[in-house]
């Protein structure tokens, strides 16, 4: 029975960025790491992105082994017994542990039809698998208007795919941007060459002979149509993998709950990423982040904590993604459903999207302006109030 003074469950970037923080303080001490998963950790975001545009396959390795870690890939951790704090594995292997890390990340969500017919994305394995694709495939649909779908739609563009995107809000990242900016990105898309079906709920899919064939239902009048595609993408969101956590009786409530430290429920089992559910003073609310720089940042102070360090994770992370040639990058609460205010230099093409809330600044979106992540962060943690007028040019 392998015994770990650190085992990690998840083989993603929040697993790898934690062993970075372990190996600051402590070199000598053993660190296990089982994934599902059955490659190494590798950075998420080129694969959506930047592997469309070229960049080499290669670069995505996160280089773990290089910190003296076993891996156990191809296995899923089933049990967690804190008493002898031990995780079984699906393979019959028993692993015994000092520390606990469970950054397990999160499981497609996915429809009750279509079975393996839908690529639901978010793996390496799902990269070569639409790639594959695109080989000898012309029209894709893509469900869903949220990250995955509309980094995904770009993606199959850029590469002289033929796209239609169905997704059921009226614009593109309509959860994330104000109506105006979102209906403007439904008419870029258009111009790119997609073929954007917004307020359209996906009801059915099924194969015939070599073409899918999707049920879609318009929102409001609720009359169906086909559309027929020769393959289907969907990313409608992830579920946190809480099961092990559930599984142990530790606190689970849209996520895993940590404290500051990022221990969760007991001193020696700590939670990171995706799948944590952490206190950010400057929001002053609880959230889970599923995003690259929480995964990494969190992962790290999760490390250096379980090695010995004692700091809390106060950080705000930020996001950021790719529309075409248009660009951005996000931090704190920007949710469209709270007040907005734009002040674009040129519009739709450059400019801040400020979420105010009781006089505070919530979020704000830096759209092709960059380096003003910091700065954002300092306007959100202000107590305020701030008059929304003040707010031009800010940053
Ligand atoms: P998401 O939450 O960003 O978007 C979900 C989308 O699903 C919604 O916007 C909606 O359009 C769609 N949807 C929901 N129910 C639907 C239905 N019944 N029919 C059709 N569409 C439906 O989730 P995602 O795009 O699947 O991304 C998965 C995860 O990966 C997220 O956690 C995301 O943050 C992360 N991710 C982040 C980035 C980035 O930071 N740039 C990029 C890719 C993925």
């Amino acid at each position: 029975m392998p015994h770990y003074n650190y085992l990690i469950v998840g083989g993603g970037m929040t697993a790898d960025a934690a062993i970075r923080g372990i190996r600051e303080i402590d070199t000598q001490g053993t660190v296990g790491l089982i994934g599902a998963e059955t490659h190494p950790p590798y950075n998420r975001p080129p694969l959506s992105k930047a592997l469309w545009k070229g960049k080499p396959i290669e670069r995505i390795w996160r280089k773990t082994l290089e910190r003296n870690v076993s891996l156990h890939l191809g296995r899923t951790a089933n049990t967690l017994d804190l008493a002898a704090r031990r995780v079984d594995d699906d393979l019959g292997t028993a692993y015994t542990f000092d520390k606990l890390l469970l950054a397990t990340g999160g499981t497609p969500r996915r429809f009750p039809f279509g079975g393996d017919d839908i690529l639901y994305y978010r793996t390496l394995d799902d990269y070569q698998r639409l790639r594959a694709l695109t080989q000898d495939k012309q029209r894709f649909a893509v469900i869903g208007g949220g990250f995955i779908g509309s980094e995904i739609a770009a993606a199959l563009a850029m590469n002289g795919k033929e796209v239609v995107m169905v997704f059921p809000e009226p614009g593109i990242g309509a959860r994330l941007f104000p109506e105006e900016l979102s209906l403007f990105l439904n008419d870029h898309y258009r111009q790119q060459g997609v073929e954007v079906l917004p307020g359209q709920q996906v009801t059915d899919l099924q194969r015939a002979d070599a073409h899918l064939v999707l049920t879609i239902r318009d929102g409001k009048t609720t009359n169906e149509r086909t559309i027929s595609v020769d393959a289907a993408v969907a990313g409608i969101g992830i579920v946190p993998n809480t099961q092990l956590a559930e599984f142990a009786g530790l606190p689970v409530e849209n996520g895993i709950v940590v404290n500051e430290l990022l221990q969760a429920g007991s001193s020696d089992v700590y939670a990171s990423g995706d799948v944590a559910n952490f206190y950010n003073p400057a929001l002053d609310k609880r959230l889970r982040v599923e995003h690259e720089d929480n995964a990494n940042s969190m992962g790290k102070r999760a490390g250096l904590n379980m090695a010995g360090e004692t700091d809390p994770y106060h950080h705000l992370p930020f996001f950021y993604s790719d529309l075409f040639e248009l660009g951005y990058e996000a931090v704190g609460e920007t949710d469209s459903r709270l007040e907005t205010i734009g002040d674009w230099s040129e519009p739709y093409q450059k400019g801040v999207v400020y979420y105010l809330q009781n006089g505070r600044v919530r979020g704000a979106l830096l759209w092709n302006v960059w380096e003003r992540v910091d700065a954002a962060r300092e306007l959100i943690a202000q107590p305020g109030p701030i008059e929304p007028q003040s707010l031009k040019g800010r940053l």
